[in-house]
């Protein structure tokens, strides 16, 4: 990729991080990604380069992975640094999320474990 078109793309704002609605001025080109949220229907469009990202569904904010098209491979996207640095950042967001998600899950666990426990006590109590 030379550098104007790099210094095309950052002013376009590519790979969009919102995907664009449907509104009369939006353009869909054939390399754009067609695909409707997963949430609520909401039929949405995004740049190719946004294979595999996860971006917000511009009708109801819920987080989404944009289809990556059948034979297309992720090694095909002509990533600049900056998409990759918003890549990076999205994917840390995730890991965040996920990891909270485990640290409460592991909470349950330890109380459920205690749970099973305790009724193995009154079990044997009243054996
Ligand atoms: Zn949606």
């Amino acid at each position: 990729m030379s550098e104007e078109e790099i210094a095309e793309n950052a002013e376009a704002g590519l790979p969009a991080g919102d995907a664009a609605d449907d509104s009369a001025d939006a353009q869909i080109n054939d390399t754009d990604i067609v695909f409707d949220c997963p949430h609520c229907g909401h039929n949405l469009c995004i740049d190719y380069r946004g294979a595999g990202l996860q971006i917000k569904c511009s009708e109801c904010g819920e987080d989404i992975f944009v289809p990556i098209p059948d034979g297309m491979k992720i090694d095909d996207l002509d990533l600049d640094p900056g998409e990759i640095l918003k890549q990076l950042f999205a994917t840390r967001r995730n890991l965040q999320r996920a990891e909270a998600r485990a640290e409460a899950l592991e909470e349950k666990l330890a109380a459920v474990t205690q749970q099973v426990a305790a009724l193995h006590d009154s079990l044997l109590a009243n054996a």
